[in-house]
């Protein structure tokens, strides 16, 4: 998964260009930066990467979301739907703006069921955040035909499948918006930072204007100082640096995929010898980022005894309904509405409770994923760690 894997020069010379310039914002100082406009150089070229006609750079993966949701208006007495399996940061967000999040069931797709979002769009609903996690396709032309004939906007987190695509087409331009992330762990990655793709570009400008204090960045004789304001915004921008690892990791971002669907492969072959497996539905093979891999076992006492057996080789997987920050009942903070701000916002608001979660309202999610277990998909396999997992799942395969 990680592009941190195979950080290297490129990066280096990319980083030394801005250096060389002596600027590291991203905007203004046209005499002193050598015409090195790092950021907005990624920008074009993930949009172009990607099929969209703007994007816009930001500080995080989270912050993309936070933008994006801002831009289309979300705020305060409004719904926004995601599922129950995803990173904290999706739901974090939907907070921070006001906006109070409902959680959908996930399919075998191990993303947003389709059913279970049309049961849960109410008149509040103001949009909706399918997530492709772990590298592969939602099902998201069936959540973008629910949400249009309602006229809800959609935001696809495709924080976790920068390089996925589904028929042919780049994951992220299917929404309104799709948001990326490039953290630490992400496909690819420049430390912290974040993107939003679209192909609407009043949407992009109001993204572009929020993340920066609500700058219009117009061009006129006061320069940033003298640029208007057409709303309050706020301020996360991302800097020259992050773009210019940006550029190098996107160049290396098809090699990063081709890479993972051979090792992949090597995974999915290991655990099929496992009895009564069943892989996670993928909706298109051909654009699968392949970053991760997950299979299903018949049922939760299997399960537990199959990894038991795997990490006592030393190669155990990850079991996503143990894990506390991808889980809906695991949430405990959210689902007991802990926050430091005095007043219980966003949980509670003139003393009294407005967001209440029930730790059991997601019962089919729950019967699949206490079945799944999960290998993340490395660039780089050595020999020695194939033999050593091909002989763990080979072991656990007589449990
Ligand atoms: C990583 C991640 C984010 C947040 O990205 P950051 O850059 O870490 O803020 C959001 N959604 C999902 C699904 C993620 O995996």
């Amino acid at each position: 998964m990680p592009g941190f894997e195979i950080f290297g020069a490129e990066e280096k010379q990319q980083v030394l260009d801005v250096l060389d310039s002596g600027v590291l914002f991203r905007y203004e100082f046209a005499a002193q930066r050598k015409d090195v406009w790092k950021v907005r150089e990624f920008e074009q070229a993930f949009a172009a990467y990607t099929g969209a006609t703007h994007a816009q750079a930001v500080t995080s993966g989270t912050a993309a979301l936070k933008v994006a949701l801002a831009a289309l208006g979300v705020g305060a007495g409004d719904e926004v739907i995601t599922q129950g399996f995803t990173f904290v940061a999706t739901w974090e967000a939907i907070l921070d703006c006001g906006a109070v999040p409902v959680f959908t069931e996930v399919d075998l797709t191990l993303n947003m069921d389709p059913a279970d979002l049309e049961k849960k769009i109410t008149p509040k609903t103001k949009a909706i955040v399918p997530v492709h996690m772990m590298g592969a396709q939602a099902r998201i032309e069936e959540i973008k035909a629910i949400a249009d004939r309602c006229n809800i906007p959609v935001i696809e987190d495709t924080a976790q499948a920068a390089g996925g695509r589904l028929h042919g087409r780049h994951l992220g331009s299917f929404g309104a918006v799709g948001t990326f992330s490039f953290d630490a762990v992400k496909t690819m990655t420049t430390g912290e930072g974040g993107m939003c793709i679209t192909s609407d570009e009043a949407l992009w400008r109001r993204m572009s204007e929020y993340q920066d204090h609500g700058h219009d960045h117009a061009p006129n004789p006061g320069g940033r100082g003298g640029e208007g304001r057409p709303f309050i915004g706020f301020n996360y921008r991302m800097m020259e640096i992050q773009g210019a690892i940006g550029l190098a990791q996107l160049a290396k971002l098809d090699g990063i995929v081709a890479a993972q669907k051979t090792n992949k492969a090597f995974f999915q072959e290991a655990a099929s010898v496992l009895p009564g497996v069943r892989f996670r539905e993928i909706l298109d093979a051909d654009g699968d980022s392949a970053t991760f891999l997950t299979f299903m076992l018949p049922d939760s006492e299997r399960t537990t005894a199959v990894n038991q057996v795997l990490r006592d080789e030393g190669v155990g997987a990850v079991r996503w309904s143990e894990n506390g920050w991808h889980y809906y009942p695991n949430w405990e903070h959210l689902l007991e509405g802990k926050t430091y701000c005095h007043g219980g916002w966003p949980f509670s608001a003139h003393g009294k409770r407005r967001i209440v979660y029930d730790p059991q309202a997601l019962p089919a999610s729950a019967a699949i994923l206490e079945r799944a277990l999960t290998y993340q998909v490395p660039i780089l396999l050595a020999d020695e760690q194939k033999t050593k997992i091909a002989a763990a799942l080979k072991k656990a395969a007589q449990v």
